[in-house]
């Protein structure tokens, strides 16, 4: 069994910067590192290959009640599926709005 690294730092600052510090669903700042791309499959980090999600919404995924493609495009998006003003993380709530 290859033992999987850790994500580095580089690749982890990367990530939370193009999410906005948040999960890319609801916009938690308590958030975990996920793979778009399970590790079993690709054995890398890839920054592009990387999201942000928040426990719930990690484990939803995982058990595959929250479909990957959804997770994918909230991605793609850089911001979340709430409107600004439903948003729970200001900081991400400011960047919103002020783009
Ligand atoms: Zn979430």
């Amino acid at each position: 069994m290859n033992a999987r690294p850790p994500i580095p730092e580089e690749t982890k600052r990367v990530v939370r910067q193009r999410c906005g510090f948040g999960c890319v669903i609801c916009g938690s700042p308590i958030y975990e590192y996920d793979h778009l791309v399970d590790w079993s499959t690709t054995h890398h980090h890839k920054a592009d290959e990387l999201t942000l999600l928040c426990s719930q919404h990690h484990t939803v995924k995982t058990k595959k009640l929250l479909p990957a493609d959804k997770v994918e495009a909230a991605n793609s998006k850089h911001t979340t599926w709430l409107p600004a003003s439903q948003h729970p993380n200001p900081f991400t709530t400011a960047a919103i709005i002020s783009s």
